[in-house]
């Protein structure tokens, strides 16, 4: 039963959702999608900013894909009892799976506490406890609800303490009809999309794999998704595809996606957690090489301790700037710690490679025969050298020392390849962009939502 009914000022609410898909289909963005439509139908209940979509941690190993948290900012006459009804009854509705493990988080206010903001911050890298959210919850007088083990509440909470105050990106969902019908896209048009788009939009299509990166496999109710800098771009990228076959809707997102939020920290190699992301500098200690399945292994060394590194076979050519390292290297690496287990040790995943002081590598020669210019053979310590086409003989002839050129450059940023990024890795060409200042003033004015 409802409380109240409508007030006539408004109220601002911050509503953190998590976990009410599975494998089993579904998705926390159509939810979204579906309660925004419900709250702002009757126009008693805005958006003050985009809805936003905060991924976490990806290191979690009970995520279903992305590990995406979803939030959104409004300004409602409603009641909160009245918002957090109607976002409880759409839960209860939507997450049905029986690993759908769901959070609903209900703020109210403007000023998200700062103990939320830093739990926010650390569940970008670290595991948070479900105990750890309750309590900041209880403290601060939140209004929450869970199904099933309720780990979703880390989520939720975790996602309205993420305000995408620096850098942030956008990305258009658009959802289907009917999820038995087999997603297509004609891949000439997503490849005219990405000519005309890039910079502008990103991670559409990797050219050097020739792979469509917009689409998804899953059961889900995702047919696309478009990532870029500015809710005009992902539009306009869009506009290009249509008409598009089984198309339901389709809803803009500001997120965290593609800024690297996640490796901020330094990862303390004395006592590495599993799957925590970060950074961290040191010396190849070993011999970069490829072992079986195409994954590169190293040992990376710092004053703090010793981990084994591994680049995986889907990183693609990454691998092989991995595997042109040498020992006594200097490197800076981020990635996602992967637990050590009866067979494997602890291993730190990477997700960039900058090297900081290459080592000179050196190629030692035989001579060359003075006669007929052929490579000469050693004839044993202190024996010379003999050449075996013309069997010519010296003494006085000594081995040539060369520096090879390294094929990786010294301060030069190395990601996997397209295919193999995160939600959260840094597009290469983002490095070179400001922080969206500019972006700010027309998403407040302009705020390009859904149909
Ligand atoms: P999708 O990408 O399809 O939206 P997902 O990958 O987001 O799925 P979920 O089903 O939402 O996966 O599961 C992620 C679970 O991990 C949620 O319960 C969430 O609360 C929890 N979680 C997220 N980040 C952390 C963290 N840093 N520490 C502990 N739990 C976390």
């Amino acid at each position: 039963m409802m409380k109240s009914g409508p007030r006539k000022t408004s109220t601002t609410y911050q509503v953190g959702l998590d976990d009410t898909d599975s494998s089993d289909g579904m998705c926390t963005t159509f939810l979204t999608f579906k309660i925004i439509n419900l709250l702002t139908k009757k126009g008693d209940s805005r958006l003050i900013d985009y809805p936003n979509l905060i991924r976490l941690n990806p290191n979690i190993p009970w995520k279903t894909r992305g590990n995406a948290s979803l939030v959104i900012r409004m300004e409602s006459k409603l009641s909160k009892e009245e918002v957090f009804s109607i976002c409880k009854r759409m839960v209860c509705k939507y997450a049905t799976s029986k690993r759908a493990n769901a959070g609903l988080v209900v703020f109210e206010g403007e000023t998200i506490p700062e103990e939320i903001r830093e739990f926010s911050q650390r569940a970008l890298y670290d595991v948070q406890r479900l105990a750890l959210a309750l309590k900041i919850m209880d403290e601060q007088q939140i209004t929450y609800f869970g199904l099933r083990s309720r780990q979703g509440l880390v989520g939720a909470l975790a996602g309205i303490g993420n305000e995408l105050k620096n850098d942030y990106t956008f990305e258009l969902l658009a959802y289907r009809k009917n999820c038995a019908l087999r997603r297509s896209i004609d891949k000439s048009r997503v490849i005219e999309m990405d000519r005309r788009m890039s910079p502008l939009i990103f991670n559409s299509y990797d050219e050097k794999n020739d792979h469509v990166l917009i689409m998804p496999h899953g059961p889900d109710p995702v047919l696309l998704g478009i990532r870029g800098e500015t809710p005009s771009a992902v539009r306009s990228a869009f506009d290009m595809l249509l008409p598009l076959k089984n198309l339901l809707g389709f809803m803009i997102f500001r997120s965290n996606q593609g800024t690297g939020e996640h490796l901020r920290n330094e990862l303390n190699l004395s006592n590495p957690k599993a799957y925590t992301s970060g950074i961290v500098t040191g010396k190849v200690n070993s011999k970069p090489t490829i072992l079986r399945g195409g994954h590169v292994y190293f040992e990376l060394k710092n004053q703090s301790g010793r981990i084994p590194c591994a680049a995986y076979e889907p990183t693609g050519e990454f691998r092989m700037h991995v595997l042109s390292l040498s020992i006594g290297d200097e490197i800076e690496v981020g990635g996602g710690v992967r637990k050590g287990t009866s067979i494997h040790p602890m291993i730190l995943n990477l997700e960039y490679l900058l090297p900081k002081m290459l080592q000179p590598v050196y190629r030692i020669l035989n001579p060359r025969c003075p006669k007929c210019s052929s490579s000469m053979s050693s004839k044993g310590k202190g024996q010379g050298f003999a050449c075996k086409v013309c069997g010519f003989k010296s003494f006085s002839l000594v081995k040539s020392k060369y520096e090879v050129e390294r094929v990786i450059s010294k301060d030069q940023l190395y990601l996997p390849d397209l295919k193999a990024h995160r939600h959260l890795t840094k597009p290469i060409q983002r490095y070179m962009l400001e922080p969206h200042a500019e972006f700010q003033d027309a998403l407040r004015k302009n705020l390009i939502l859904a149909k």
